[in-house]
């Protein structure tokens, strides 16, 4: 039995290898020949399966622990497959700060088709015991949340959703299965934004959902094949290619990410970090408990004054975009940017500020994104002398 970072760099053995390629070819045929009529042939028709998807497919199934794994061609289709597992007068519970085309895709398509949600702060449990029905199927959140990094015990999760007979459901994009397996946990079905950390290069947009038993996976089977939103055999193949690498390049996300912490908790621009890294908090209890790292983003809030769009305007490596979890650094302001569609009630509500930055911290060398973030604080600084010096 291999250790969980070769198994990322190996994957699994393949069938039908005749030529000695180390990796999986990229099979483009949307068909397969049938021998006879009656032949019982492993793939037919692309939609239904394909060989470099199905090895992406295994692959994470593998380094999940689950029994059957799916690629599709976004993070939001392979939640529209699970969540396409239940149906009308079906209620689910779910974190109050998931990912935003989750929220939109609940509240402007699920609801639509009957489907019933209540969503409640996922760190606290009686909140959830409170929201279970009589038709509650399922409990569906974030482990870290964005962009506050807020952590929710998967193991606590499962534990009431088990005693209530209902699935677990967790998006463990910020995560990956290099730092967490939420099946292992006691979760049901495990769903990623592949476009993330799994692909790593900003190159591809894909999903992943992995299910912990066959009836639950059969039934996601059914929503892939029947609906079609699978991920291409080019794009399979460059998640498969970015997972031989997942080990690497989280370690040195989370060195950086606490390298660049440290730095921010000596700066005066900075009011306050959003990291479950820091100790202190349940935050960082329940990390420390249930993960093997504390992830590569960082979120913080500037000091009242200062003008966060200039800060990350100023900034010179570190790139202005959203998305996260890949080898470059990107950063973004939520309130501007991935949470715009919030009012700003809401906004306020979630906690997101506007002074609140979210850095997804890339693999470049620290002392470069450092001095980065340092120039374009200190050109903050000054700012604020000369305004104080002129206002006397
Ligand atoms: C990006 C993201 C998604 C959506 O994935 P796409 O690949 O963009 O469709 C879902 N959940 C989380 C946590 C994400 O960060």
């Amino acid at each position: 039995m291999s250790e969980f970072d070769t198994k990322l760099v190996h994957g699994q053995s393949q069938h039908d290898n005749q030529t000695g390629a180390v990796n999986v070819p990229i099979y483009n045929s949307s068909t397969y020949i049938f021998p006879k009529v009656d032949s019982k042939i492993t793939w037919d028709y692309a939609r239904s399966g394909n060989p470099t998807r199905n090895y992406l497919e295994d692959q994470l199934a593998a380094l999940e622990n689950g029994t059957q794994g799916f690629a599709f061609s976004s993070g939001l289709s392979a939640i529209h497959a699970v969540l396409s597992i239940f149906s009308p007068g079906d209620h689910i519970i779910i974190g109050n700060t998931i990912y935003g085309g989750t929220f939109r895709l609940i509240n402007q398509f699920f609801k639509r088709w009957d489907l019933k949600f209540t969503e409640v702060d996922t760190q606290n449990l009686d909140e959830v015991e409170k929201a279970i029905q009589p038709n509650t199927k399922a409990i569906y959140f974030e482990t870290f949340t964005n962009p506050l990094l807020k952590v929710t015990s998967v193991k606590a999760i499962s534990k009431v959703a088990k005693a209530h007979h209902l699935l677990t459901i967790v998006d463990n994009t910020f995560l990956t299965p290099y730092l967490q397996r939420p099946l292992d946990l006691g979760a049901d079905i495990v769903v990623h934004s592949a476009t993330k950390y799994l692909g790593g290069h900003s190159d591809v947009v894909a999903g992943i959902a992995v299910a912990k038993d066959k009836a639950i996976a059969d039934r996601i089977y059914f929503n892939q094949n029947g609906v079609g939103a699978v991920l291409s055999p080019e794009d399979s193949n460059l998640i498969r290619r970015g997972i031989q690498t997942l080990a690497v390049r989280l370690d040195r996300h989370l060195s950086n990410a606490a390298k660049i912490v440290a730095f921010l908790q000596n700066r005066p621009e900075v009011s306050k970090i959003y990291y479950p890294g820091i100790e202190g908090s349940k935050d960082y209890e329940i990390a420390t408990a249930e993960t093997n790292g504390y992830g590569g983003i960082v979120s913080f809030e500037l000091e009242k004054g200062l003008k966060t769009t200039e800060f990350v305007e100023n900034l010179d490596l570190i790139q202005l975009a959203v998305s996260l979890g890949a080898v470059e650094s990107l950063i973004e302001l939520p309130y501007k940017m991935t949470h715009a569609e919030l009012s700003p009630e809401e906004q306020l509500e979630a906690g997101i500020t506007h002074q609140l930055v979210r850095l997804s911290v890339g693999i470049e060398d620290p002392k470069d994104l450092i001095h980065d973030l340092s120039q374009s604080l200190d050109q903050l600084s000054k700012d604020k002398v000369i305004e104080e010096s002129s206002g006397r």
